[in-house]
């Protein structure tokens, strides 16, 4: 589907021979937008993927994973809400990732990621993932470097391997600036109804907003795939994040041949006198 008006705004796959921008110039962008007309094909957009989910649902083929990450406050709530909140919540599955319980930690770092891909016909979205292990793990220094080094190779391989059994993954890294951030931040802490969604972690983790950028950065680098490709989403501005994330979204769905499965010639017989 064309996006009118909005052509240049797209994401493109994180190229691994390319160095990657994470300055907060990269977190908005340098195209003058009409907001309302961005909000209506933002909406057009959102219908059409419910469109395109129906027969993907139908079809059972495949399942669509998408993961997200981004430091506290980039938007993974938001693009959940806004861009999975067009699907039809029958064919949807959200997983979040906190911290792992000790069960979890006596398992490989996949295990718990692996039980909750969505099955085939069935749209999901990571809040957090397994990328947390490079890096949330790495800036924390929680294992040896050689532990986490390694933890690309497996990732790779382990999103190959879904990709094989009908996944297809796309993975958007929400990138803010740190001023977003700092002023997302202060509104958690001066807004009551707000405040719950600020943790102490969300501080220690802002001290170290350079260790941080060399993660994503290693990250992106390591793992944008041809099979499960990354994409840094400007997402300093909403409005622009949702119709980023919502138009990748509807390319790779109408990409992928989703037919709806005709009728059993059995059914169709024994229903032949049906009025
Ligand atoms: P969010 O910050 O994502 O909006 P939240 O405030 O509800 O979510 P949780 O989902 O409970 O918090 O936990 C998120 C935290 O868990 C983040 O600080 C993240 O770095 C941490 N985390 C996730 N996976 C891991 C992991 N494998 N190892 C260590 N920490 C992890």
């Amino acid at each position: 589907m064309m996006s009118n008006g909005f052509a240049a705004l797209r994401l493109t796959p994180v190229d691994r021979g390319l160095k990657i921008k994470l300055g907060s110039k990269a977190a908005s962008i340098d195209l003058p937008i009409n907001k309302t007309e961005l909000i209506a094909a933002t909406s057009a957009l959102l219908a059409r993927l419910q469109e395109l989910q129906e027969a993907f649902y139908a079809d059972g083929r495949r399942a669509l994973l998408l993961v997200l990450q981004g430091r506290d406050a980039a938007g993974k709530d938001g693009v959940i809400k806004t861009v999975y909140g067009a699907f039809n919540p029958i064919g949807v599955q959200v997983a979040a990732f906190g911290p792992p319980t000790p069960l979890e930690l006596r398992h490989d770092f996949l295990w718990r990621v692996h039980q909750v891909v969505p099955p085939r016909g069935m749209v999901g979205v990571f809040n957090r993932s397994h990328y947390e292990d490079v890096l949330a793990v790495r800036v924390r220094e929680l294992v040896p470097e050689s532990v986490w080094r390694a933890r690309y190779d497996h990732i790779n391989t382990f999103e190959r391997m879904l990709t094989d059994s009908g996944v297809i993954i796309r993975k958007c890294m929400l990138h803010i600036s740190r001023e977003e951030q700092h002023q997302r931040l202060q509104a958690r802490l001066d807004d009551p109804r707000k405040n719950w969604k600020f943790r102490l972690e969300d501080l220690t983790d802002r001290d170290h907003w350079d260790a941080y950028t060399e993660a994503y950065r290693e990250m992106l680098r390591r793992c944008s795939t041809p099979w499960a490709p990354w994409y840094v989403v400007p997402a300093d501005d909403k409005a622009v994040r949702n119709y980023l994330i919502a138009r990748m979204l509807v390319e790779t769905l109408e990409s992928t041949t989703s037919v709806f499965p005709p009728m059993d010639p059995a059914v169709r017989a024994a229903a032949a006198g049906f009025k």
